[in-house]
């Protein structure tokens, strides 16, 4: 689903490289999780997936369901079945929430070329997946994030991905601004939408996530490279001994 060979990326703005040439392939149907110290470049290879300005690729390369993604627009790629939930979801004030998701999910649809949903469909589409995901018709009304929570936040998102239906989602969490039970929210529509079609990219810096979410592989990154991938136990393995027995066995 998702192939990343030797990619490397620099800051266009300075002559600093962040990934020294990282390997990674996500197949459909598995979890895999990224974790790794501060600083390492996780979230600069979220960054670089999504086709975020102010990057520059300097080698490698990466396939998509076989499409080379770096060649694609933000849109392109988000038409193509890639779903980015960040760290800091952007606050929309003016748009409401019900006509982000109608406009994304049309887009997608148009870039796909097909027809648009009806306003009807869409609502009962809507109404049917944040029911699912327990979440309060009110916040369908509200701007998108405007005076959410972290906990409402991340609700929107699962339910961002619950309607757009990715084949890929990548999440990029800071566990920091994580409360438990923000952590269990994403969790559990994290497994709500596991499928043996559907990928999972989970970012995250500490274990605590991934005794929700079980991965079926654990990658640790560090110094802009995966150096260790495993099974879920190397996850409990950086809980128990942190990355400094890791990253001095890999050196
Ligand atoms: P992680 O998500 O693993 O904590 P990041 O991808 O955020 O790591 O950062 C990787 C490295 O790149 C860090 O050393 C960070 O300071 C640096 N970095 C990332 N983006 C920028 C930027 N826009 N300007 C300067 N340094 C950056
Ligand atoms: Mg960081
Ligand atoms: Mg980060």
């Amino acid at each position: 689903m998702l192939e990343i060979r030797n990619l490397h990326v620099k800051l266009e703005e300075e002559d600093k490289e962040i990934l020294k040439g990282v390997d990674l392939t996500v197949e459909a149907g598995r979890v895999h999780a990224i974790m790794g110290p501060n600083g390492s470049g996780k979230s600069t290879l979220s960054y670089v997936l999504a086709g975020r300005e102010g990057y520059e690729v300097t080698e490698g390369e990466v396939l998509f369901l076989g499409q080379n993604l770096l060649e694609m627009e933000p849109e392109e790629r988000a038409a193509a079945g890639l779903f980015l939930a960040f760290q800091y979801p952007v606050e929309i004030p003016g748009v409401g929430n019900m006509t982000f998701l109608r406009t994304a999910l049309n887009a997608q649809r148009k870039a796909r070329g097909e027809p648009e949903i009806s306003a009807a469909d869409f609502l009962k589409l809507v109404r049917e997946k944040a029911r699912a995901l327990k979440i309060d018709a009110d916040m369908l009304k509200r701007p998108v994030n405007v005076g959410f929570s972290g906990g409402e936040k991340k609700r929107n998102e699962i339910l961002q991905m619950a309607v757009l239906e990715p084949k890929l989602c990548i999440l990029d969490e800071t566990d920091s601004g994580l409360d438990v039970d923000a952590m269990r929210l994403v969790a559990e529509g994290v497994n709500a939408l596991r499928s043996p079609d559907r990928g999972f990219l989970v970012i995250t810096h500490y274990q605590r996530l991934l005794d929700h979410i079980v991965p079926d592989v654990v990658h640790i990154m560090a110094d802009g490279r995966i150096v260790k991938t495993g099974g879920p136990e190397l996850a409990l393995e950086v809980e128990k001994n942190g990355y400094a027995d890791i990253l001095k066995e890999v050196a």
